[in-house]
Order: C-alpha cells, then structure tokens, then sequence
C-alpha cells in the first residue's frame, strides 16, 4: 500500500446472521479494534450486515470505530419499489459506505455496469462510500480476458465524480469468491496495478492515486499478510472469514 492510504478492512456478511448471532459479532469486532487501536492500527474496519441487523448492529458498534455499512442499495431516494431500500434509508440508520455490483447481485439479479454505475452514484448522492465490485470470472481468465473485463467493468461501474473520499473499488475475481481458491499475490496486484492505471486515467494523478482499491476472493488469516503486502492492495472485502471476529482480526492484523 502506498503512503496516503488507509487499509480498509471490510466484512460483507452476506445473508447470515440472526438478531443475536449479529450483535455477538459485532461486539467481538468491537472488541478487536480497541485492541488493536493500543497498537495505532493502520486500517479502519467495517462491518456490512444484512438490511434486517443494520439497526441492532449500528448500536452494538457505537462510539467504537467500527465503520457501518449495506450491501447493496436501489438508485432512487424514495417511492414505489416494493422490497427495496434507498441509499438515504441506509445512511439514516447510521451507514457509511455500501457495496455495490457484487458479482452476487451481478449473477443473481443480472444487475450490469450501467446499474451498478447508477446505484454507486445514488449512494455519492447521500453522501456515502460507494464500494464498486468488479471481477472477472474463471472462464474469462483462461481465455486471457481477465484484464479486459476489469478495464470494461470498472469504466462501465465507476460513478460520476469518483474521488478517494468516496468511492472504493474492490478487485473480486469471482472464481475466489467463497470458494477457497484465492488469486495469488502477484495476480492480485497484476490487476490491481492495472485498475490503478485506469482509475488515474480517469479521474486523474491525485484522486486516482488515493482510491482504495481492496482484494476479495476467499482472503483469510492465512493469504492475508502476503495479499495486503502488495503496493496497489489497500485492504480486503471478505466474506467467509468475517462471520468469525478472531478470523476478521487477524485478517486485520496483516496490514503493515
Ligand atoms: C465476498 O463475498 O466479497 C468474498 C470475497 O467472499 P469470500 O471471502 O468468502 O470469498
């Protein structure tokens, strides 16, 4: 990681978690960073709940440092969209950043660049984090395309008025999510490197240069030191090892 930049440490806890399951792994998480904050910590950590434990774990977190944030928000400020929720909702129960085109809501509600595009831009609007996923699949790697696809995602998914304030970009191959197979550190920062170049082209020296750019894709305790040791990886977007709090910290702890 380059100097001017903060690690983020992020735990995307997709559909788990029960009002108590929650509020114990988000006091634990709690727990963590006061520990580490004795040792000035070089990250900041966020927690990102489902809808349902946003509320319980907002109170839980506190006064804590650990940053708050959702996993995925409609474009509109309000109206007539059953089941969803608007990125003002989100920041008005104490949210801070939200991920937008996991390659998830990609494969499972078909959402491509221009929504997720779209999406990142409502939650600028409502003056949050957006964090913009993009990744190619295993099919597109063997076929020499990986960085192909991650040029045309994130030209495509890069909100309007991206700047190292409030936009994050997390590089997710999506043949590492939840599957135990993690990109390795130079393939990692192969295409980290190359989002970099791409990010300064289009936003310019300084922004492009400050946005965080995180690696997910099966990162734990184990892969994590060598994975955030590399210049363009500025922290992780986990998602397995962040339902246990010793896991997320210690994933934490690799950032030097
Ligand atoms: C994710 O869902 O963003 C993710 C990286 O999951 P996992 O860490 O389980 O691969």
């Amino acid at each position: 990681m380059a100097k001017g930049r903060r690690f983020l440490i992020a735990g995307n806890w997709k559909m788990n978690g029960l009002k108590k399951d929650g509020r114990a792994l988000a006091k634990s998480v709690a727990k963590s960073l006061k520990k580490a904050k004795g040792k000035k910590q070089p990250f900041d950590l966020l927690v990102c709940p489902p809808y349902t434990l946003l509320g319980s774990v907002a109170k839980e977190i506190k006064d804590t440092g650990v940053k708050l944030g959702a996993q995925d928000c409609h474009v509109a400020e309000k109206g007539a969209h059953t089941g969803d929720i608007s990125p003002y909702m989100l920041k008005d129960v104490g949210c801070q950043y939200v991920i937008v085109g996991h390659s998830e809501r990609r494969t499972d509600h078909r959402e491509g660049d221009a929504v997720v595009k779209a999406k990142a831009e409502a939650v600028l609007e409502a003056d949050m984090i957006a964090i913009v996923c993009i990744g190619e699949t295993l099919v597109q790697r063997e076929a020499g395309r990986a960085m192909a696809v991650n040029r045309r995602q994130l030209k495509g998914s890069l909100p309007t008025g991206a700047t190292a304030k409030n936009t994050v970009v997390a590089y997710e191959p999506v043949w590492a999510i939840g599957t135990g197979l993690t990109a390795s550190p130079e393939q990692a920062q192969e295409v980290h490197a190359v989002i970099r170049a791409e990010l300064v082209k289009a936003v310019g020296e300084d922004e492009g240069n400050g946005i965080r750019i995180l690696y997910g894709g099966s990162m734990n305790p184990k892969n994590a030191k060598e994975l955030l040791g590399q210049p363009d990886i500025d922290g992780g977007l986990i998602g397995g090892a962040a339902l246990n709090a010793d896991d997320f910290a210690a994933v934490a702890a690799g950032c030097k």
